[in-house]
């Protein structure tokens, strides 16, 4: 898989913080990548850096295989099209005209697709409506489709789902992965919630105070999320000691509910229980959530765990 952008050593300071601390990233061609990271992480500065809002301090990136130090990349970057803290949308004109003055904008003088472009993104039937009555999910919606104008090879989307009723993130999901798999625009999308991402996204990479802790794709994510059994028992306190000595990997969340990382067979667990005096209520599959792990690889970073 080529990669549409690509990253190496990308650093941003403003005066003497470092917002970004070479970040260097692959993003692969068809991919929907998600960046994952806390509030501040430095998630809108990386999409700004790329999309040439920001300048980097040092470090290069390059799209299509130009870098950033070519003058070709202005040209270049006519073939992304971004949405970044909120949509470039003018809120007197309706969906459709919106679209107009972006293909005016962008020199072409064929309006015929706008309405399969606003069919794409479910705005087809809004007619004259302005955009400044629109909901957010709806604006969010125009806006990709303006940025879908040039038919960009990457979409790059800043926390797109941030402040969407579910409904609304629902539907922005299958129009990301209707672009995706219909038109074969690889998107960058923010979020800070990865249990969301995790719909989606193809590939992930972990930011966190401006450092890329950790990329993997989502079945590599799938695989080290861990699988755990819930245990209901009569006394966690007494199981313990029975599961160390076992070197049973485990988790208390109380008195009597605790989480099992280990293969564990059902009646193992209920014999090993017994031979401690303790009654095994209930045993249920409880997988670590993803938003669990990726906790932990921030904790990591901050020298928590
Ligand atoms: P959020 O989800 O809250 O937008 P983020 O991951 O997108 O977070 P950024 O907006 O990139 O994070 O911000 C990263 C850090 O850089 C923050 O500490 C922010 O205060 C700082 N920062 C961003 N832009 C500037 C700026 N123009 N001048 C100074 N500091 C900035």
């Amino acid at each position: 898989m080529d990669n549409v952008l690509s990253t190496k050593d990308l650093c941003k300071k403003y005066g003497k913080a470092e917002v970004l601390k070479n970040v260097t990233l692959d993003i692969p061609s068809g991919s929907i990548f998600g960046l994952v990271g806390r509030n501040g992480a430095g998630k809108t500065t990386l999409m700004r850096v790329i999309t040439g809002l920001a300048n980097p301090t040092s470090g290069t990136y390059s799209l299509g295989g130009i870098p950033n130090t070519d003058h070709k990349i202005l040209s270049v970057r006519r073939r992304m099209g971004s949405i970044i803290e909120s949509p470039a949308i003018y809120k007197n004109l309706s969906a459709y005209d919106n679209v107009k003055l972006q293909y005016i904008n962008l020199g072409m003088t064929s309006f015929d697709t706008i309405p399969e472009l606003l069919d794409l993104v479910e705005l087809s039937d809004t007619g004259k409506k302005k955009a400044g009555k629109f909901s957010l999910g709806m604006r969010q919606r125009l806006g990709i489709a303006v940025a879908l104008c040039g038919k960009p090879d990457i979409l790059v989307l800043d926390e797109p789902i941030n402040g969407l009723d579910p409904q609304g993130i629902i539907q922005m999901r299958e129009i990301l992965l209707r672009i995706n798999h219909e038109k074969h625009t690889t998107i960058l999308i923010s979020s800070h919630i990865l249990e969301e991402l995790s719909k989606l996204a193809t590939h992930y990479a972990f930011i966190e105070k401006g450092e890329i802790l950790q990329t993997l794709s989502s079945s590599e994510l799938m695989s080290k999320v861990r699988k755990a059994s819930r245990l209901k028992v009569s006394s966690t306190e007494l199981l313990c000691p029975v599961f160390d000595r076992e070197k049973v990997e485990y988790k208390v969340e109380d008195d009597e509910n605790m989480d099992i990382f280990s293969d564990l067979t059902a009646s193992r667990i209920i014999s090993l229980a017994n031979g401690a005096g303790v009654e095994v209520v209930s045993i249920t599959e409880n997988n670590e959530s993803l938003e669990g792990y990726f906790m932990n690889l921030v904790a990591k970073k901050d020298g928590i765990s």
